[in-house]
């Protein structure tokens, strides 16, 4: 790893500007002026969250499996 610069972040809440060291790059640092998160650099999230949605999402299609048996279902309560 070769030394870098430190890293310039702006606040999203109140634009202030705070230069971190570069070894926080990739952290979230709090905004010493309004306490709001700051990502340092890139901010890798951990994708396994994104998949949980994904999946959460593909677990909708069960929903036509559960329609079909709705409709049985009513089919049986029609004939008595
Ligand atoms: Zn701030």
């Amino acid at each position: 790893m070769t030394e870098e610069s430190p890293i310039e972040a702006a606040c999203e809440n109140c634009n202030h500007t705070a230069t971190y060291d570069s070894s926080l790059k990739g952290t979230v640092q709090v905004c010493d002026k309004c306490g709001d998160f700051v990502d340092v650099g890139e901010v890798e999230w951990d994708e396994s969250d994104y998949a949980e949605i994904d999946e959460a999402e593909a677990a909708g299609d069960g929903d036509i499996d559960l329609d079909l048996d709705e409709s049985e279902a009513r089919d049986e309560d029609a004939q008595n």
